[in-house]
């Protein structure tokens, strides 16, 4: 049967690079919500017996969904783990037993008690906005799973068509996406979730391309061949054979670049000639990993990383209570610094607020929290959360061979990355350098300013492009604001490098406008010294870098900044940039 969006493109958000052709296999049908009369009951048994007969089968279910995930969590491994023994502690979670159990003592069946305990968290979740309300297709999946498992109903979850696949969904559940088999799964296609969204996190770490928020896509049927560029975020339905051809060898030619740089293990390769980001002409480019955490330090070594330039601490914090001991926070931090002796590891001091709310800072109910007290500002609320927090930064790296320099996210004015330095002056030498994160317009804008109060400056493009469009970066209908291809948004990054450059400070960029191969040339031409991305995408960046001169990379972002929008300048510089056919970029 032909899809009914045969022959077109259909746009979304680029969440993982890379590209897949291969035909669609749909996500099975959601789990229907139960009737909300209670249990017939066996003829004779006492309403009270057949009450706890609900009540035992709903609190046995929700068990046997959280050793599943416990399962699942433990073969997953990496960052995958962590969010399903997350999902695994919904389903165990006390109170919601003590709920379910009170509805099914009020009458409802088992299925029903489930569906309606877990509707109160779910507007609690949905209420509480950004970080949390993202979590709400998480606490779904758990629901689904035990309201199938009640009614005898296949537990949603991906296909199997027997062959390898382009899975398109709604949106995609941690458990699903942590479990898919890599060489089963081609890409993925969601009509919903943004840039930052569980799907495009997972897929990035698995490797897998990606395109996110993309409207029309629940329409493609099961078998049509698509093409999914989840580089520029196009998915391209019934492509011709010249298409699909042409797809196929760019993807055939990523996988064996990504396949060398896993050979090239580090750290040996790293030390070797030309091994290192450089432009044709020897400017060097350092070329680093953005990590969530201690797991995520593998992939990155194996995927070429000379060190991290962005580590979101964020992991040790979130679904806690109370913040980590110093001790703790050691014990991660020198993980990290240990799988990069020599290396640059960039510690981003705690990113709280907005979407990721932490209940222990203390922080005010806010309208708008992404225009509230985050980032630096909830630490400033919390100087003994920083103060605990840069003591285990100082002392694990005390102890490593790594070079440690530690940011600021979320400044705004010098005054704050003054008050950061002075902060800092806690880890006495043993941090290389201190700096800020320029995640929003005022900092980029009086960059000259901010740099002379710290050593150097991080480019977080996420933010910028969020607060310089004022568009939620959580949004999946607003992910065009969030094209880093965009001139204005270039233009604040060209002010922020020429300001580093007329410093001598070295400036970054860490948002994922670095993983893009061809953006990342425009980026060095406009000043940036460091690029951190997805692990994934280093080798691609290395190889295009190395194929371009710094002049080359400057007349590039000349180009950029004169284009009128985000699509002419993403084509303008494709057509100026070199190789970019011959690499299958
Ligand atoms: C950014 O905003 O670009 C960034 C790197 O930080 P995060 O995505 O963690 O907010
Ligand atoms: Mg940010």
């Amino acid at each position: 049967m032909s899809s009914p969006v045969t022959g077109r493109a259909l746009h979304g958000a680029g969440a993982s690079p890379g590209v897949a052709v291969g035909p669609v296999a749909r996500m099975a049908a959601r789990v229907p919500e139960p009737p909300s009369g209670g249990p017939a009951g066996p003829p004779g048994a006492s309403r009270a017996s057949g009450m706890r007969s609900e009540a035992r089968a709903a609190i046995g279910a929700l068990q046997e969904v959280a050793d599943d995930l416990d399962a699942r969590a433990e073969a997953a491994g990496g960052e995958a783990q962590e969010v399903l023994e997350a999902q695994a502690m919904m389903a165990g979670d006390p109170s919601l037993a003590t709920r379910v159990e009170e509805l099914a003592g009020q009458g409802r069946s088992a299925a029903r008690a489930v569906w309606e305990a877990f509707a109160a968290y779910r507007e609690r979740l949905a209420a509480a906005g950004g970080y949390l309300a993202a979590r709400v297709a998480d606490l779904d999946d758990v629901r689904d799973r035990t309201v199938a498992l009640l009614l005898g109903v296949p537990v949603p979850g991906v296909p199997d068509p027997g062959h390898p696949f382009v899975l398109v969904a709604v949106d995609l559940a941690p458990a699903d996406t942590a479990t898919l088999r890599r060489d089963r799964v081609l890409a993925f296609v969601t009509e919903q979730g943004g840039p930052t969204s569980h799907t495009a996190i997972l897929a990035r770490a698995m490797g897998v391309p990606a395109v996110v928020g993309c409207a029309g896509s629940s329409g493609l049927t099961d078998g049509t061949r698509v093409v999914v560029d989840g580089g520029s975020g196009e998915v391209l339905v019934d492509p011709d054979e010249a298409a699909a051809s042409e797809a196929a060898a760019r993807a055939e030619a990523q996988a064996a670049r990504r396949a060398a740089a896993r050979s090239a293990q580090m750290p040996e390769a790293r030390e070797a000639p030309g091994g290192l980001g450089a432009t044709a002409d020897g400017h060097r480019v350092d070329l680093l990993a953005n990590l969530g955490g201690p797991r995520d330090a593998s992939v990155a070594l194996a995927a070429g990383a000379e060190g991290v330039g962005l580590l979101r601490t964020e992991f040790l914090y979130l679904d806690r209570a109370a913040p980590p001991s110093v001790d703790e926070q050691r014990g991660a931090y020198a993980a990290v610094f240990a799988a990069f002796p020599g290396g640059k590891v960039v510690v981003r001091t705690l990113d709280a607020g907005a979407d990721k709310p932490l209940h222990f800072l203390g922080l005010p109910g806010e309208p708008n929290p992404a225009l509230g007290e985050r980032g630096l500002r909830a630490l400033r609320r919390a100087p003994g959360v920083l103060a605990d927090q840069l003591d285990a930064i100082g002392q694990a790296a005390a102890a490593a061979r790594a070079e440690v320099w530690v940011m600021a996210p979320m400044v705004a004015v010098p005054e704050e990355a003054a008050w950061f330095r002075e902060q800092a002056r806690r880890l006495g030498g043993r941090v290389a350098k201190v700096g800020v994160m320029v995640e929003v317009p005022a900092a980029a804008l009086a960059a000259p300013a901010v740099l002379a109060e710290v050593d150097f400056a991080s480019i977080g493009t996420n933010d910028l492009a969020q607060y310089t469009f004022a568009a939620d970066r959580q949004a999946g209908g607003l992910g065009g604001f969030q094209d880093p291809w965009q001139p204005v948004l270039l233009q604040l990054v060209g002010r922020v490098g020429e300001a580093g450059r007329a410093a001598g400070r070295p400036v970054g960029v860490c948002g994922e406008a670095a993983a893009d191969p061809v953006l990342a040339l425009v980026l060095v031409g406009l000043g940036v010294t460091s690029l951190s991305m997805a692990a994934i995408a280093i080798a691609d960046v290395r190889l295009l870098l190395a194929r371009h001169t710094l002049a080359e990379c400057r007349s590039l972002a000349e180009l950029a900044l004169s284009s009128p929008d985000a699509a002419s300048a993403r084509s303008a510089i494709r057509a100026a940039a070199k190789d970019l056919g011959r690499l299958g970029l």
